[in-house]
């Protein structure tokens, strides 16, 4: 079957195809959104829910001191001035409107907290699965559709190059007007293509989304597009080895002042860096498997149901062992103890003052918050190993997302947004930088679409 009534097919309905889609349609376009699976969500449904965002009225609440200036600053320096400075300017240009988009939309941000990457509290919680389903029944209401179970399989293109329309793995083909943005998130499911560009990660837990085999960029791959931060890609610290897709866990219990040490009971990295960079550091390791180690005060610094910050959910899973004494918790979780004493010892020393931490670290999380010793039991140890939850990496676009081949050219009438893009992380990513990027990107690509359907009508 070969339609001539869509404008725009959007492939994958996570947070970037949701947010282009409910963008595009509610911008008056025919919009058919494909989903390989049987429901909304992918990675994007598994995730923390953290956006980050500037400027924001949760932020003003906390008496957050950010601005514009040093989030970009932030975004440069955890990418390693490896990301493409037109695409973060793009996301500074688009921010805040995208959170007022969100909000209009009925989303409501929960906290503000500082995570992996920010110098200021930067993280907006939400309950995710919400603000998809929020998405998906805006999009729906103003006439968007949608097909399950429907993997894309193929792209079109006519003679002049320019991608008009799809294949599905029953054979169904579709067109589209104006043209089709890939959505369809990253490649953490495919062992295939993490052996091609991140063999090294192939040891972390394989996470996120069941549908995220790299589909998207294959297909943009085959029709010659370019590639970005492909030797960036890393998995995330940590998540307890047993974990299971329900539930979820994953702890950055060192940004509230624990540490890290290997299964001989040392240090080996700067905790206070981004928790991409803590993974690859971790699967270096004998078994890639570290413990964080920390005590009562920062247990009690939990918070249920939030995530990154939930040891009380870790411990209802029997993932948290602890003991009155450091010696105890090493011997409960087979770490040598007079060594794990020794490491504490020193690490205490270097916080009060007496010499040089032994790994350079000097603050909580990103240069900020002040270390403090690990002193008052019970103690806790949490062994945890690299996730692989994001890819990171993918095709190349402008900052307007078109994509863009190997020599710099749009392929015309091609999209793409989320996951499945790089060059706007660089090295490494700041927690909530991949929501913000599939709302703040997809909302860009809808506007980019209607631009173009207005210049069809018009022309
Ligand atoms: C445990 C975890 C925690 C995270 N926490 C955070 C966080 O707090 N903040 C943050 O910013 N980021 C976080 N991330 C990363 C973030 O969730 C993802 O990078 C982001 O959600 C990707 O969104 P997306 O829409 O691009 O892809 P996805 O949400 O993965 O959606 C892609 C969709 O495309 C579909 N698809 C794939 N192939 C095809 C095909 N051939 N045809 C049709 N459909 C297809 C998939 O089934 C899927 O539904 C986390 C990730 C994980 C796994």
């Amino acid at each position: 079957m070969v339609n001539q009534d869509i404008d725009v097919i959007v492939i994958g309905a996570g947070i970037a195809g949701l947010s282009t889609a409910a963008r595009a349609a509610e911008q008056g376009m025919r919009v058919l959104l494909v989903e390989k699976m049987s429901a909304i969500g992918g990675s994007s449904a598994m995730s923390g829910g953290w956006f980050a965002f500037t400027g924001t009225e949760e932020q003003k609440a906390a008496g957050v001191e950010d601005s514009i200036e040093l989030f970009r600053s932030d975004l440069r320096k955890v990418g390693a001035y490896r990301n493409n400075p037109a695409l973060v300017e793009a996301y500074m240009e688009n921010q805040f409107e995208t959170y007022e988009w969100l909000r209009a939309k009925g989303v409501s941000f929960g906290e503000v907290e500082i995570s992996s990457g920010q110098s200021a509290p930067r993280g907006h919680s939400t309950r995710i699965r919400e603000v998809l389903q929020l998405l998906h029944d805006d999009f729906s209401a103003h006439g968007g559709e949608t097909l399950f179970d429907a993997p894309v399989t193929a792209l079109h293109r006519d003679a002049e190059g320019r991608v008009t329309g799809i294949t599905i793995s029953d054979g169904r083909q579709f067109t589209a007007v104006l043209g089709v943005v890939i959505a369809s998130g990253g490649f953490s499911r495919s062992r295939e293509l993490l052996s091609v560009f991140a063999p090294e990660q192939l040891a972390a837990i394989p996470y996120g989304g069941p549908g995220n085999t790299g589909d998207g960029l294959r297909m943009a791959w085959k029709l010659g597009a370019g590639m970005a931060d492909m030797s960036a890609i890393s998995g995330t610290y940590g998540s307890h080895p047993e974990t299971t897709d329900e539930q979820q866990e994953l702890l950055t219990s060192y940004y509230m002042g624990g540490i890290i040490v290997n299964v001989d009971g040392r240090r080996f990295v700067d905790e206070s860096l981004d928790y991409k960079t803590l993974g690859s550091a971790v699967l270096t390791q004998p078994e890639a498997l570290a413990f964080q180690i920390f005590d009562a005060p920062v247990r009690a610094l939990s918070h249920r149901g939030i995530a990154l910050k939930d040891m009380d959910t870790l411990e209802d899973f029997g993932h948290l062992p602890s003991a009155p004494t450091l010696e105890e918790l090493a011997d409960t979780v087979g770490i040598p103890a007079g060594q794990l004493v020794d490491t504490i010892e020193k690490y205490n020393d270097a916080v009060r003052g007496a010499g040089a931490d032994e790994v350079g670290r000097t603050n909580l999380c990103n240069g900020v918050g002040d270390l403090r010793p690990i002193e008052t039991g019970p103690f806790y140890a949490y062994p945890a190993k690299t996730l692989m939850t994001t890819t990171y990496g993918g095709i190349t676009f402008t900052p307007e997302g078109r994509v863009t081949d190997v020599d710099g050219d749009i392929i015309d009438g091609l999209f793409a947004v989320g996951e499945v893009t790089g060059g706007f992380h660089g090295a490494a990513y700041m927690t909530g930088s991949s929501l913000g990027k599939g709302a703040v990107f997809g909302r860009i690509v809808a506007e980019t679409l209607v631009r173009s359907y207005v210049g069809a009508v018009n022309g």
